[in-house]
């Protein structure tokens, strides 16, 4: 991993340390924004943890316990997540994973329960999880990953430790995202990466698949809105196919748009049609940040979509008139 992920190495080192020094608390809690990383850090801190011989600070990946973790199939790592179907982690989850890390492990002397995404946990699993934070037992880590930390409750981010994982300076995360997408313009990995307000694991998603090309359409779209020649009908058709992915986008772009508005259009919004500064287009665009977050918190629901983004539309479109 050393050089997979270059801005990842202090944390990395800072964790290995800490659990050579064996104050690594029991819970480390990995905050920060989407594709920064976290998830991958706390997998290494997985391997790291189960390896039966580090190399270095490094997992040694020849072991027992190494070979088990590649295949997938540690029987000491339990992890909890979302059940297909589900918005939410249950209480009986959360139950059946209590008792699993209470098992004797079979491999090592170590047991490793793994919680992504922990903003997920119901009130229930939350308060069924908070003695198991309180009182680890022994040669026991939870390792909980969030991009929202504001959604756990105080009574779980309080029994945790904290890790910050921040998003790396632009010249880093450009050379490894052009490094990695040797086949694309440049440009193409500068723009993922502004519209992933710098998350490299986020960009290099988007320019593996056609995530860009996609978000560039959603923004294209939105400057025919305000100039006035847009098929609307096609667009919320559009729009609607992926509803949760499409408010993304459309929170992303209010954001943009705004700053475009109050300082300068960044270069994703280049050649894009920005409303002047001090005639309401600041309250509008706040107002469809908000809304376009709402609906993605309803994406998953039995919601007429088509309504919502509709409704979106109709804020986004007084822009143009104030324009
Ligand atoms: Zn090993």
């Amino acid at each position: 991993m050393s050089n997979s992920y270059p801005w990842l190495d202090i944390e990395r080192q800072s964790l290995n340390q800490a659990l050579d020094e064996q104050r690594l608390g029991h819970a480390p809690l990995f905050l920060g924004s989407p594709g920064v990383g976290k998830r991958v850090l706390a997998e290494w801190l997985v391997r790291r943890i189960m390896c039966l011989e580090p190399f270095e600070g490094e997992p040694c990946g020849e072991c027992h316990a190494c070979s088990l973790m590649a295949g997938g199939a540690h029987p000491d790592l339990f992890r909890l997540e979302l059940l297909e179907d589900k918005n939410e982690i249950l209480v009986d989850q959360v139950r059946d994973f209590i008792a699993s890390l209470s098992l004797t492990p079979s491999v090592g002397n170590r047991r490793v329960g793994m919680i992504v995404p922990a903003d997920r946990l119901n009130r229930n699993a939350a308060n069924a999880l908070l003695k198991t934070l309180e009182e680890p037992s022994g040669e026991v880590w939870l390792a909980l990953v969030t991009d929202n930390e504001d959604r756990l409750p105080v009574t779980v981010t309080s029994r945790c430790q904290r890790r910050y994982v921040a998003v790396p300076d632009p010249a880093t995360a450009m050379a490894w995202l052009s490094e990695r997408h040797a086949d694309r313009d440049r440009r193409d990995c500068e723009l993922a990466l502004e519209l992933a307000d710098g998350a490299p694991l986020l960009a290099d998603a988007w320019l593996s698949g056609a995530g860009l090309e996609i978000g560039l359409a959603i923004r294209d779209g939105l400057g025919a809105v305000l100039n006035g020649r847009a098929d609307e009908t096609a667009l919320i058709a559009q729009w609607q196919e992926t509803p949760a992915e499409s408010w993304r986008w459309l929170a992303r772009f209010s954001q943009l748009w705004l700053h475009g508005v109050l300082a300068s259009p960044p270069a994703v919004l280049a050649e894009a049609p920005i409303p002047a500064a001090g005639q309401g287009a600041e309250r509008v665009l706040e107002e469809c940040w908000k809304q376009a977050l709402e609906g993605g918190r309803l994406a998953g629901r039995p919601v007429r979509q088509d309504w919502l983004l509709q409704s979106w539309l109709s804020e986004w479109r007084k822009l143009a008139a104030g324009g």
